[in-house]
């Protein structure tokens, strides 16, 4: 495969590079074991992330995927019940790690518009008779991904927040782009985590680290999660060097997401003038285009024809995502590219 130009690459926010300030804080950053719990930049990140995520503790992972099964692991017994969307990432992604791995059985829960039908849920709760299946988590997607990057309505998280505690049941946020909804909203990640338990948010979509999430909750729950992640092979040793990278993401890269989102809706807004395309009124940095007929892949030959690389998420659907790395150009090539199929 002939190498991708990287601005014009739409694919995915997780195909962003280290721009050579990124690279230089990851050269100087201080190290040690992390397993020992010495490398000072991992712990820098952890504490920077737990405060701007407004939790007691944060923890550092390699990827997202291990964050949300060791949130899962530390809130639900093997053989409880993960509540979780029809389209979230946690069911479709994660290769059913919550059955595998976590032991749970999913109860999916219709999240048409990126949220959980609070209905829908209530309506799915099992009820606590001694031999029916005991609620282990329930699970929220803030922004949605396959959704087309949709914010969570604080009210709505309010919502189940209020069922949870009534139930009982802890609330995990699979937030991988959280900042990408803060941003959006122009408001503190505080306002969605203050209603959950856990928080995952990745560092390597958006925020244009080379890799990392970080989980955080209360501090007697991640100390737990200290224990999951190694059990699952997530200790890491000298892992400041990619803290680093990602401290600096927090740092320089945040406020960019804005520039993101606003080239996201200016793709949106041609887009929804071809014919035979039905995009996704964009909140943040992923545009969803739905087509009037199974021809995605056509869709994706034809931003081929200009350079451009977009993914068909299935026949009829594709998917754009826009990313610090993105250029205007590209926007416009591909704008073009999308004219250009609708005329054909
Ligand atoms: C990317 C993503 C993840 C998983 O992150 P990885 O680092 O790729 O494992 C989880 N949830 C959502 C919503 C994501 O977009």
């Amino acid at each position: 495969m002939s190498k991708v130009n990287l601005a014009y690459d739409f694919r995915s926010d997780t195909v962003t590079q280290p721009c050579a300030a990124m690279k230089e804080a990851m050269m100087n950053a201080d190290l040690g074991d992390d397993v020992y719990r010495e490398d000072p930049s991992a712990l820098a990140l952890e504490e920077k992330t737990a405060s701007l995520l407004g939790k007691e503790a944060a923890l550092y992972f390699p990827t997202g995927c291990m964050a949300n099964l060791t949130a899962l692991m530390m809130h639900a017994q093997p053989g409880s019940v993960l509540y979780a969307g029809a389209r979230s990432h946690i069911k479709l992604y994660e290769l059913g790690s919550y059955a595998r791995i976590a032991g749970l059985s999913l109860v999916e829960v219709p999240d048409t518009g990126g949220r959980l039908d609070f209905e829908a849920l209530k309506k799915s709760w099992f009820g606590d008779i001694y031999y029916l299946p005991k609620a282990g988590v329930i699970c929220v997607e803030n922004t949605h991904n396959m959704l087309g990057g949709l914010v969570y309505p604080e009210q709505e998280l309010a919502r189940v927040a209020e069922f949870a505690r009534e139930k009982q049941t802890p609330l995990h946020m699979d937030g991988a782009r959280l900042f990408n909804a803060a941003v959006a909203k122009d408001c503190s990640p505080t306002v969605w985590t203050q209603h959950v338990d856990s928080v995952m948010v990745a560092l390597s979509k958006g925020l244009g680290a080379p890799m990392g999430s970080i989980l955080a909750g209360r501090k007697s729950e991640i100390d737990r999660a200290l224990a999951i992640r190694k059990m699952l092979g997530g200790g890491m040793r000298q892992v400041g060097m990619t803290a680093a990278a990602a401290l600096y993401a927090l740092d320089h890269n945040l406020p960019l997401l804005a520039r993101d989102h606003d080239r996201c809706r200016r793709v949106y807004e041609a887009a929804k003038e071809v014919p035979g395309l039905d995009p996704v009124a964009p909140d943040t940095n992923i545009l969803i285009i739905n087509m009037a007929e199974p021809k995605a892949q056509e869709l994706v030959a034809a931003a081929d024809a200009v350079g451009a690389k977009v993914m068909a998420v299935s026949d009829s659907v594709v998917r754009a995502v826009f990313h610090l790395n993105i250029s205007d150009e590209a926007c416009e090539a591909l704008v073009d590219a999308f004219r250009k199929w609708g005329q054909r």
